[in-house]
C-alpha cells in the first residue's frame, strides 16, 4: 500500500522558551526562533504541546500526529495509539530545575493515561569542567525523604562530570538536571510528565515554579543507579556505520558519523535522524546540521 509514498519524512521543529534557554538553536543550529530564551527544539515531535509539520513531499503540511495515525504503514504498523517518541536539542544557559520522571503504571494512573517517561540524553557541547545531575546519595526511603524536607540538597544531589560525545539513559526514577552550558540531543517517551524536586529557589515573574514534592518522593529510585555505571562514552567509535549506544523497550540509539559515503538497512519499524553537525546528502537530498527526519518502514526496499 502507497508503496510509491514511501519516502523521508523531514520535519519542521517546533522551539519553546525557558527561563534557562539560550541563543544557541538559533545562531548555532540555525531554528528560526526569537529570543534569547530558546530552550528546546522539539526536533521529532508529535506531542499535542509541539505536533512538528511534515515540511515537503507527499505529506507537506500535515502535522506528524496526523501522518501516524492516517498512515500506519509508513511506521510498521506499530500497535500504539500515540506516535512513542519524542526528540529534542536542548540549550541550557542555565541550570534546569532537579527533576524526576515517572514510569508508565505510574503516569497511566496519576496523570491522566499519559505516557511515563525514559529518556537518555548525547552530549552535543560541554564547557570545559561540565556537569550534571544523575542520581542522588540517599541510601534509603528514609534518608531520601528527610533529605527533600529538610532541603538538605548539597548532601542530596549528585553531580558528575560530563563531556562531549557522554551518553547517559535516564530511567524513570531517576533524579538528573541538566546544568548550565550543556547542549545535548535528548530521545524520550512521547510524554510531557516532568516532577520538580528542587529549583535552587529561582523566581520566575515574582514567584517560584511549583515543585512536585510528593509525587518525586513516590517515583524515586533508591538507592540510585552509581555515578560510573550512569555516563559512558559515544567518542571515537567507528565512522561510516550505525554504532548502537543502547537498546530498552521503548528505543534502540545509534551513533552514525559519516566522512564517506556510506549505506545501511533500513530494518526498523522506523528510523528518527537527527543531523547535529556537518552537512551532507541522503539519498540525493541536502541535510545539514538542525534537520530531523524520519526514514520510514522498509524505504529502500
Ligand atoms: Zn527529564
Amino acid at each position: 500500500m502507497n508503496q510509491e509514498k514511501k519516502e523521508i519524512l523531514f520535519l519542521e521543529p517546533v522551539c519553546t522558551h525557558n527561563i534557562w534557554g539560550g541563543a544557541k538553536l538559533r545562531e548555532e543550529f540555525g531554528y528560526a526562533a526569537e529570543g534569547d530564551d530558546i530552550g528546546e527544539c522539539w526536533g521529532i515531535s508529535a506531542h499535542p504541546n509541539g505536533d512538528c509539520s511534515i515540511r515537503c513531499g507527499a505529506y507537506a503540511g500535515m502535522k506528524l500526529s496526523e501522518v501516524w495515525a492516517k498512515h500506519p504503514e509508513l511506521f510498521g504498523n506499530l500497535p500504539c495509539d500515540r506516535f512513542p517518541l519524542l526528540t529534542k536539542i536542548i540549550d541550557a544557559r542555565e541550570d534546569l530545575s532537579i527533576q524526576v520522571h515517572p514510569d508508565d503504571t505510574y503516569a497511566a494512573a496519576h496523570e491522566n493515561g499519559s505516557f511515563g517517561k525514559t529518556e537518555c540524553w548525547y552530549i552535543l557541547d560541554a564547557p570545559e569542567n561540565g556537569t550534571l545531575v544523575v542520581g542522588h546519595n540517599a541510601q534509603t526511603k528514609e534518608e531520601l525523604i528527610s533529605m527533600i524536607r529538610e532541603g538538605r540538597w548539597s548532601e542530596f544531589i549528585r553531580e558528575i562530570p560530563v563531556k562531549k560525545g557522554d551518553f547517559i539513559q535516564i530511567d524513570p526514577g531517576t533524579v538528573h538536571a541538566i546544568k548550565g552550558g550543556l547542549v545535548l540531543l535528548e530521545t524520550q517517551q512521547n510524554s510531557d510528565i516532568t516532577y520538580r524536586v528542587y529549583d535552587y529557589d529561582r523566581e520566575q515573574d515574582g514567584r517560584q515554579r511549583e515543585l512536585h514534592v510528593d509525587k518525586s518522593i513516590d517515583v524515586i529510585t533508591v538507592p540510585a543507579r552509581s555515578a560510573k555505571e550512569s555516563v559512558t562514552s559515544a567518542f571515537g567509535l567507528p565512522k561510516n556505520r550505525m554504532n548502537r549506544l543502547y537498546s530498552c523497550k521503548y528505543y534502540d540509539i545509534f551513533k552514525l558519523e559519516v566522512d564517506e559515503k556510506t549505506s545501511f538497512e533500513q530494518k526498523y519499524p522506523f528510523l528518527l535522524m537527527s543531523v547535529v553537525e556537518g552537512e551532507g546528502t541522503i539519498d540525493g537530498r541536502s541535510v545539514k546540521k538542525g534537520d530531523h527526519l524520519i526514514v520510514p518502514c522498509g524505504y529502500g526496499m
